[in-house]
């Protein structure tokens, strides 16, 4: 479908949030008006790859390579590249990739795949923080130079122990006072790998007493003799997180440097660095901007890395993008699409609260976008026999559906009608329950696009099982011909000719937890799974599907909206997934 390769488009009527409040403030102010590329470089290389355009605000998409993007992640990137193109600005994708013992390549290879499917752009901007290393080495022996960093030899155990708690104030460590001279020799000892992983850290020196914890010189370089995804065994010593980010941030000219609530109260820390490396002439004024924002909740899935990591490990599902699983690489799989995401994001849009946004919305969000870009064709998920009695036995003729309701230019296809169908089990009762108006001995339904029918009866198995549902049609009552409407019914079913369908693999999809909240009051969380989340079927589909390409979608009358398979549609032989009913079956 052509909707996959479109790019995204800023919103034409955009909802303003506390976030674009700041940025409007921050336009007017001329705040970053002055910024720009190629302002002094820092004593590293690290500006080599400056783009050139001078983009007034920047954000940017900052993900550790250490898993695969989930739904939580779409909210992130369409918020800051939708601000970077709201604002004429840039978002920087940039690899926080500042713990070598997590991250992998096939990571990267499956994040920037799935920020393009989302449809975003970051042009020239794509980044890595080992890129940095050498400038935040540099940066740390500044800060040990002008007496605001040292190399602390205590125990991991004895630096927990002297941080104090949040009435008590810590104690400092008795390295806080070592001269200079001394801690940058341990420090580049640290570096040339003299020294065992655990046995020194380097520690900001801010202040043992403060109400934050996070300034209670916090370390900022650790040992790790662990190879790294890029700068292989280069290094012995890395960046910790919160020292690394605020850097590569200023490096970039970040702007505005969106993160989730739980960074909140390492705000201070953030701003306290990128002061001091100010100061001592290494980064130029303005400094980017840190801005808080609430993660997303979904119910009915678990958005964290760690949680996906283990359902992967542990094969409860079948690899990183099993239609299941909350991951984008899963949802694409699974037919959700890109603009299903993309007005996702805008309808749930940004706070500082958090709060928990039911899965339904997602998938409303989802039906909503391919209500729109899927066309419509017939398949019979659990199909039975259908024989027109009074049909001519090797008859056929020609019946038109349209392609897509809305969309007449979209056309008609002909599905092709004979003397034995396949329809739905449900859609036959020998005895109709209460308010039933399809097929049951007596009654007429029309078969849509069709002839209405009369039902005479059925066969069944040994078993008492139901085989076949007899019926005898009314000629003249054809679908777009005068005597359509001669005859009424209340009921519509759809059909396929069993001579010309094609019978194939369709999986049925569902959430994989059964409870909103999965794992809640420390319950493991795999016992919520829903065991019923993927159950595969085989379903007689009309001919036209026969030649569906994989990712084509479509909405299967009746049923909801379907997906050829990524992986596993062959030439000539789809196989489909369900990507969301067409109503809510999960409503209390
Ligand atoms: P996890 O908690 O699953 O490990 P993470 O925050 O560690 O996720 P990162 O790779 O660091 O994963 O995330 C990249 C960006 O995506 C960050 O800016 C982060 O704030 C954002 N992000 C992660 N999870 C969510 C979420 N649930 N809602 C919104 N943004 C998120
Ligand atoms: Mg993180």
């Amino acid at each position: 479908m052509s909707e996959k390769n479109k790019p995204a488009a800023a919103s034409a009527t955009p909802i303003s949030n506390f976030i674009r409040n700041i940025i409007d403030g921050d336009v007017a102010s001329g705040k970053f008006a002055t910024r720009g590329w190629g302002g002094k470089p820092g004593p590293a290389k690290t500006h080599a790859n400056t783009p050139p355009d001078p983009a007034k605000i920047r954000t940017r998409f900052p993900p550790e390579p250490n898993g695969y993007l989930h739904i939580g992640h779409a909210k992130s990137i369409c918020l800051n590249f939708g601000l970077a193109q709201a604002y004429d600005g840039a978002c920087h994708m940039r690899f926080d990739d500042t713990n070598p013992e997590k991250e992998e390549q096939e990571y990267v290879d499956s994040i920037i795949h799935a920020v393009q499917w989302l449809g975003f752009d970051w042009r020239e901007n794509i980044y890595f923080a080992s890129d940095y290393f050498d400038f935040m080495y540099e940066a740390a022996q500044h800060l040990i130079k002008a007496g605001h960093a040292y190399v602390d030899e205590q125990s991991a155990e004895q630096m927990r122990n002297n941080r104090g708690t949040l009435t008590e104030p810590g104690t400092a460590s008795p390295w806080r006072e070592r001269p200079a001279e001394e801690s940058l020799q341990r420090f580049s000892e640290m570096r040339e790998g003299k020294h065992d992983e655990g046995t020194m850290v380097l520690r900001a020196k801010i202040d043992m007493a403060s109400p934050n914890i996070n300034l209670r010189d916090p370390a900022v370089y650790r040992i790790r003799k662990a190879e790294h995804h890029r700068t292989r065994d280069k290094w012995s010593v890395y960046p910790m997180y919160t020292y690394a980010h605020p850097i590569e941030d200023a490096l970039e000219r970040i702007t505005h440097s969106i993160c989730t609530l739980e960074f909140e109260d390492q705000r201070p820390f953030y701003d306290w660095l990128l002061l001091r490396l100010a100061e001592g002439g290494l980064l130029e004024k303005p400094l980017p901007q840190q801005i808080e924002f609430a993660r997303l909740n979904l119910t009915y899935a678990v958005l964290s890395k760690r949680k996906l990591i283990q359902l992967v490990n542990e094969k409860h599902v079948e690899g990183w993008d099993d239609p299941r699983l909350p991951t984008l690489a899963g949802a694409r799989r699974r037919g959700y699409t890109a603009g299903g995401f993309r007005l996702f994001a805008e309808r749930i849009g940004v706070s500082k609260a958090d709060s928990w946004i039911d899965y339904s919305v997602l998938e409303d969000c989802m039906r909503e976008h391919l209500n729109d870009v899927a066309e419509r064709r017939i398949a019979v998920l659990d199909p039975v026999k259908l024989i027109i009695d009074n049909y001519p036995e090797g008859q056929q003729e020609d019946c038109f559906a349209p392609n897509h309701p809305q969309k007449p230019d979209l056309g008609k296809r002909t599905v092709p009608l004979t003397r034995e169908l396949w329809i739905e089990r449900d859609d036959f009762m020998e005895t109709p329950s209460k308010g039933y108006f399809r097929l049951f001995p007596g009654n007429s339904v029309r078969l849509r696009y069709g002839y209405v029918v009369k039902c005479i009866g059925c066969q069944k198995d040994d078993k008492g099982r139901v085989i076949a549902v007899h019926c005898e049609y009314i000629p003249d009552t054809k679908s777009g011909t005068p005597g359509a409407d001669s005859v009424k019914v209340k009921g519509n079913i759809h059909w396929v000719s069993a001579a010309h369908a094609i019978a194939t693999e369709v999986r049925l999809y569902d959430r994989l937890f059964k409870t909103p909240h999965p794992g809640a009051g420390d319950k493991d969380f795999l016992l919520d799974l829903n065991p019923d989340a993927k159950k595969i079927i085989t379903a007689q589909l009309e001919p036209a599907l026969k030649d569906a390409q994989p990712e084509d979608r479509f909405q299967f009358e009746r049923h909801g909206y379907f997906v050829a398979d990524l992986r596993d549609t062959q030439p000539g032989a789809p196989v489909f997934n369900r990507a969301v009913t067409l109503r809510d079956s999960w409503k209390a």
